[in-house]
């Protein structure tokens, strides 16, 4: 069975059509997934899923991009949903210096606060990084606080560093593009002990449906490529992350 680490099924293009996604999903023992929220909207609706269907768990949290304007008031209703037993982690959160829709400044003030939050809750966060390895690592490090490097697409040594802090690295479509040689060197070299999977659907659909909306049931593809480039059976990738993330999000 697989766990899909990270999706929105709360994105407005995937959300209209839930319960199809959810059976097709199923259908390819796709048996839990996490719905990760990046704004008061998705994180919303995350809680609102995770309520619904006992295998979905929810993450809340403010994601980099979506924070122009987050005032503290918006981190009170953050802070009040990881109250909520359906509340697996803090996330989406961290820094994308990709775009520049966010000043820098802003991106770090909300990532500290909720890095704050994750804390008080107990919680894991997961990480949004892009273009940013080195901010986002010295923040990680000032906070000590563990959770998962989501869609992680850094070199195999920093994925050391950051394993090194506690986290699990999580590998997403770009594992599966032809092209991608930095992904796959990480699914070769780190250890299946520290990996967990994810569509971040509907975004970043693997190979071979590029090009195509992306949904849970497509984590199978992630699991593959994986087990071609550790030359195991799929089944040990599945059993693996799946166990890595019921681990890192206290599931029982
Ligand atoms: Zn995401």
């Amino acid at each position: 069975m697989y766990f899909d680490t990270h999706c929105h099924l709360n994105s407005d293009e995937l959300y209209v059509d839930h319960d199809m996604f959810i059976k097709n999903a199923l259908a390819n023992d796709v048996r839990y997934m996490m719905v990760v929220g990046y704004d008061l909207t998705s994180s919303k609706r995350a809680v609102e899923l995770a309520h619904e269907y006992d295998f979905i768990y929810a993450a809340v949290g403010i994601g980099p991009n979506d924070c122009k304007d987050t005032t503290d008031q918006d981190l009170n209703i953050i802070d009040k949903y990881l109250e909520d037993p359906r509340v697996l982690a803090l996330g989406e959160i961290g820094l994308d210096y990709y775009w520049d829709d966010v000043t820098p400044e802003k991106q770090k003030e909300i990532f500290d606060k909720q890095m704050i939050l994750a804390k008080k809750h107990q919680k894991p966060v997961l990480i949004h990084c892009r273009d940013a390895y080195e901010d986002t690592y010295d923040m990680l490090k000032h906070h000590g606080h563990p959770g998962v490097m989501h869609c992680y697409s850094g070199s195999v040594e920093m994925a050391k560093r950051f394993i090194n802090l506690g986290f699990y690295i999580s590998l997403a479509g770009p594992v599966t593009f032809k092209n991608a040689r930095v992904p796959k060197d990480v699914a070769a070299n780190i250890g299946l002990e520290h990996l967990l999977i994810e569509t971040d659907c509907p975004y970043l659909t693997p190979h071979p449906y590029r090009g195509k909306l992306n949904e849970p049931a497509n984590v199978v593809y992630i699991a593959q490529e994986i087990a071609k480039l550790k030359n195991m059976e799929i089944e040990n990738v599945a059993s693996a992350t799946t166990f890595n993330a019921k681990k890192v999000f206290g599931i029982k």
